[in-house]
């Protein structure tokens, strides 16, 4: 069966305007000319009773989407976390897409199997976590720290002679769940998916930059009365601070505790021999989540669960019941994942991984990171702008005197639109906060970034 010419122009046509898309971001503002409000009217007619030719719908989308579409893949983008969607990687999604895998099982797609089983080791290689670990590939960090966190829950509980895939959560014995203060809002998603409930958490205390401090930590498993889940975290979104993980992972294994690690961007600094020491200790965890979408540029949704005894996880997410080594010698990625029926989300980073290397990586994180001091470093020597956060990853915060004058600071950058950094909070100050995680970003893309800052600032002086 072959395609119709016009099924071939609509894949012809949409790589054109891929091509098109990315070569003009360097031209236009970095948000999108149109708004929510101002985008929403296009797409808000009745579904037409009649069809439209393939190509002719490709063309239309791409026309009526761009000017609402952010550029998330820009170099100058600085928002939130993101990723740059490398090219590569984009280019390996047009054939997953073409392919139509359902990558449930090694048997129903032999090629994505061994391509997945491919990322998954070369990424345990890089982050220099145990090579036999259990890997789910995931759509980003929020469900692989649910994942990460309901092995834990199950390995727990399991320990205190509860089934808990088996019988469920009401009358099962209770353990405590421990997180630093400054964690992501997204483990604390993670227990409320998990039935553990975010409110019954104990908030451990931390310090100037986020980190949990041990004497704290000491103290809250000192009142646990049954071994713990402990979240630690590679990266806080504010200031990029990493927990002191040898010491606390320690005192929380002296205990029989479970230590779970939300390292979203963080943990790739392992990946760089020169970054990886501001780390030391974080493979001694028990579970681990990553995403592939933030500091490796992999087109979104891709993330990795990571939990060091394999058979746990397979027990906690397989859709086979319970989990029976003879089902299969081979790697399914359905093992690990919630989901039965899935993309091939691993594809996209094979691509990644091999366009990189492993020089390509160490590179790609140690650039991310030395921008983001740099960065910091203009600001810093910038009258009237405080950096507050020690730049130790790729995150930087600066405020003004006032968060009114940090406000209109950031509204007036944000406004111009040649770079994009956001908002955020730390310790009760407003602050335009910047995560250098873009594979394309370069010296240029962070000068300009402190230039549009100190020329607001300037103007609000
Ligand atoms: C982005 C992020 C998350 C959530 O990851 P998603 O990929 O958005 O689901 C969790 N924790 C940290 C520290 C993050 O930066």
């Amino acid at each position: 069966m072959t395609l119709t010419p016009d099924e071939s122009a609509a894949i012809d046509a949409a790589g054109r305007m891929a091509i098109a898309f990315r070569d003009g971001l360097g031209a236009r503002t970095v948000p999108p000319a149109l708004r929510p409000d101002a985008i929403a009217g296009r797409f808000a007619g009745a579904l037409p009773q009649g069809g439209a030719s393939a190509a002719s719908v490709i063309e239309q989308l791409a026309a009526e989407a761009t000017e609402g579409v952010h550029g998330h893949a820009s170099p100058r983008f600085f928002g939130y976390v993101c990723g740059g969607s490398m090219p590569v990687g984009v280019a390996a999604e047009t054939l997953v897409s073409a392919w139509g895998q359902n990558s449930a099982s090694s048997w129903e797609s032999p090629a994505v199997a061994a391509i997945e089983e491919a990322v998954c080791r070369w990424c345990l290689d890089l982050l220099g976590l145990p090579a036999d670990s259990g890997v789910g590939i995931v759509t980003g960090a929020t469900i692989a720290n649910t994942q990460g966190i309901m092995t834990a829950r199950h390995v727990l509980l399991a320990r205190q002679g509860w089934d808990v895939e088996a019988d469920g959560l009401f009358g099962a014995p209770e353990f405590p769940v421990l997180i630093g203060a400054d964690a992501h809002s997204a483990p604390l998603a993670g227990l409320r998916y998990a039935g553990l409930g975010s409110k019954r958490v104990v908030q451990v205390g931390t310090d100037d930059q986020g980190r949990i401090s041990l004497a704290a930590l000491a103290e809250s498993l000192d009142r646990c009365t049954t071994p713990p889940l402990v979240i630690l975290q590679a990266g806080q979104i504010n200031t990029g601070a990493f927990d002191p993980f040898a010491e606390a992972i320690a005192l929380v294994h002296a205990t029989g505790g479970w230590v779970h690690v939300d390292g979203a961007f963080g943990l790739w600094l392992k990946a760089a021999p020169s970054l990886r020491d501001r780390l030391a200790g974080v493979e001694d965890a028990d579970s681990w989540a990553v995403d592939l979408h933030k500091m490796l540029s992999a087109p979104f949704d891709a993330g990795l669960c990571i939990v060091r005894d394999r058979p746990a996880l397979v027990e906690s997410m397989t859709a086979r019941g319970a989990y029976l080594p003879s089902l299969s010698a081979n790697w399914d990625p359905s093992d690990t994942t919630l989901e039965l029926s899935r993309r091939a989300r691993g594809v996209a980073s094979y691509a990644i991984l091999r366009h990189l290397g492993r020089q390509g990586v160490e590179d790609l994180m140690t650039r991310l990171c030395t921008l983001a001091e740099h960065v910091a470093a203009r600001l810093a020597a910038e009258p009237g702008l405080d950096v507050l956060n020690d730049v130790v990853s790729n995150q930087v915060i600066v405020a003004l005197a006032s968060d009114d004058l940090t406000d209109a600071a950031l509204a007036e950058v944000q406004r111009r639109g040649h770079v994009y950094p956001s908002h955020g909070e730390w310790r009760g100050r407003k602050v335009i906060r910047m995560s250098v995680t873009n594979y394309g970003t370069q010296i240029a893309d962070v000068d300009l970034l402190a230039d549009e800052i100190i020329l607001a600032a300037r103007g609000l002086a």
